[in-house]
């Protein structure tokens, strides 16, 4: 059996949606790389009834609680007399933390004086252990009770809590897993129906190498994803590497990287080892395609630019679309999408050019041409192909979708130059 905790997070701000939870994200990704599992987690709110309520019960369950928040200095940061409480113990002020604290209030020129309201952050329930904050103000606290059951406590801010995370809980919780682990590895693939890539696959539909196999469908496409459970990390590793192998042969041409890796590194990877480069005219994407291949650190070598070509007028003026195709097939056409990525071919020297013309929605739309109906061309050293979608979604949706489709074009066509 691996090593199982529970999760509280704590703060009014994450029920009320205005915080994302993710320092329970981060906590659960640490932690299955080192062999320990989540097994529940839990959002509560500033208030002692419901801290307590949510500690208490995990601490029957499992034992072993992880919380995040609430160890800060104002009124409405309880975790710490709380949890003391639960415990049965007395807070004491702690003379290091006192001085770390004035420490840190005399180097980092806040002043110089610690408020009295930041001394809080220096009680500690007796017999508590102290985790250090190289990060921040508040040190995390450890308690343990009698029968060996124990609660975790870190700070809130994301930056403090994963340098903890890292610092604290990984080392000794995986001490405490031993060598097995939780591990997982990703095929990315895109184009392909979750139905229709399960076809494809056949007999390891569910399990490959006799690991369970998770469907993962998102805007990029279907991420496929095996999971290495309780085994020794030589093992889970050799599986792994078997699986994801197996599974980029079963889904062929749609699989366009493992694990982390995004459309937009693979295609410029490939453009790089081909020598082209890549310029853009986007209509109804805006730049997202832009932007997408520019957030990749060093895409410089291979992005040239391109036209964010909204208005007709920009499209002819600037790409050299020919306005009596506008009038007779409309902006959203094939011919105005090859012209497209011909024109920002030509006007900037690319070897490929993009061009995106569509009906991002959520107006627009007409029987012939719905929301969602996206022409896309990709002019790969003189060679044009067009394709045409109806991407599902809302408008961010469709806008992504439509960069994903126009990568991976340009990632077919140098697949084909490649062979
Ligand atoms: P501080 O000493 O800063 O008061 P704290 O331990 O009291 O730290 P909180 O006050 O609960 O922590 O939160 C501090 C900040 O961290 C807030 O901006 C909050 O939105 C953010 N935060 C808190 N919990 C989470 C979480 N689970 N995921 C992501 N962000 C969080
Ligand atoms: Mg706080």
């Amino acid at each position: 059996m691996p090593a199982s905790v529970e999760i509280v997070t704590i703060g009014d701000e994450l029920l009320l949606g205005a915080t994302v939870d993710t320092n329970a994200v981060f906590i659960a990704t640490a932690l299955s790389e080192v062999g320990v599992q989540v097994v529940r987690r839990a959002t509560v709110g500033d208030t002692e009834e419901a801290i307590a309520d949510a500690v208490q019960q995990a601490l029957e369950r499992t034992g072993a609680v992880i919380t995040t928040g609430g160890l800060g200095p104002t009124a409405d940061d309880l975790t710490r007399p709380v949890l003391a409480k639960l415990f049965g113990r007395e807070l004491h002020e702690d003379a290091s933390i006192v001085a770390a604290l004035q420490e840190l209030w005399r180097t980092r020129g806040r002043g110089g004086v610690l408020p009295p309201s930041n001394l809080q952050q220096a009680l500690v329930p007796d017999g508590a252990e102290i985790l250090v904050n190289r990060q921040g103000t508040a040190p995390g606290l450890k308690l343990t009770d009698a029968q060996g059951r124990w609660v975790a406590m870190f700070p809130g801010v994301p930056r403090e809590l994963r340098a903890m995370v890292v610092e604290h809980l990984v080392p000794w919780l995986g001490a405490q897993a031993g060598d097995r682990v939780l591990r997982s590895r990703y095929v990315r693939t895109t184009g392909i129906a979750e139905s229709a890539l399960a076809d494809k696959l056949g007999a390891m539909k569910r399990r490959v190498e006799s690991l369970p196999l998770a469907y993962l469908p998102g805007w990029d496409g279907v991420d496929l994803r095996v999971t290495a459970a309780d085994m020794s990390a030589s093992e889970a590793s050799a599986k792994l590497d078997a699986a994801v192998e197996q599974l980029r042969q079963a889904a062929g041409t749609h699989a366009y990287a493992v694990d982390r890796v995004s459309m937009p590194e693979t295609v410029l990877a490939m453009a790089r080892a081909h020598g082209d480069t890549i310029a853009v005219a986007e209509s109804c994407t805006g730049g997202l395609l832009g932007t997408r291949l520019t957030d990749v650190p060093g895409s410089s070598d291979v992005v040239h630019g391109g036209v964010i070509a909204y208005a007709n007028h920009v499209k002819e003026q600037e790409l050299g679309v020919s306005s009596d195709d506008i009038a007779t097939h409309g902006a959203v056409s094939e011919p105005v999408a090859v012209q497209m990525a011909r024109g920002v071919r030509g006007l900037t020297g690319a070897t490929i050019g993009v061009g995106i013309t569509g009906v991002a929605g959520p107006d627009g739309g007409t029987p012939e041409k719905p929301v969602g109906t996206v022409w896309i061309a990709v002019d790969v050293r003189g060679e044009v192909r067009a394709i045409r979608s109806v991407f599902i979604g809302d408008r961010p949706e469709i806008r992504h979708r439509a960069t994903q489709s126009a990568l991976d074009m340009i990632r077919r066509a140098l697949l084909v130059l490649a062979s």
